[in-house]
């Protein structure tokens, strides 16, 4: 059993991400995303991919990177 780290739940099938030498402990994967996911640096979505990332900037895809002024970032799509 372990608590999880973003809403408090107690369950069974929680599981541990490791980020920054941390360990967290979460019961979904919503709430994993919610804690350590990294926000876009334009339209502050959590990014769950890849994502794309310049000069410390991170962002969930071309488009919101452009809109940053970032234009050599491209989508491998
Ligand atoms: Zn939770
Ligand atoms: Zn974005």
């Amino acid at each position: 059993m372990a608590r999880c780290d973003q809403c408090g739940n107690d369950y069974d099938k929680s599981f541990q991400v490791m980020r920054h030498g941390k360990t967290w402990t979460f019961d979904s994967f919503e709430c994993a995303i919610q804690a350590v996911a990294p926000r876009c640096a334009h339209c502050d979505c959590p990014i769950i991919g890849h994502g794309l990332e310049k000069d410390g900037k991170i962002f969930c895809c071309a488009h919101c990177a452009t809109q940053k002024g970032v234009r050599e970032l491209r989508d491998r799509a």
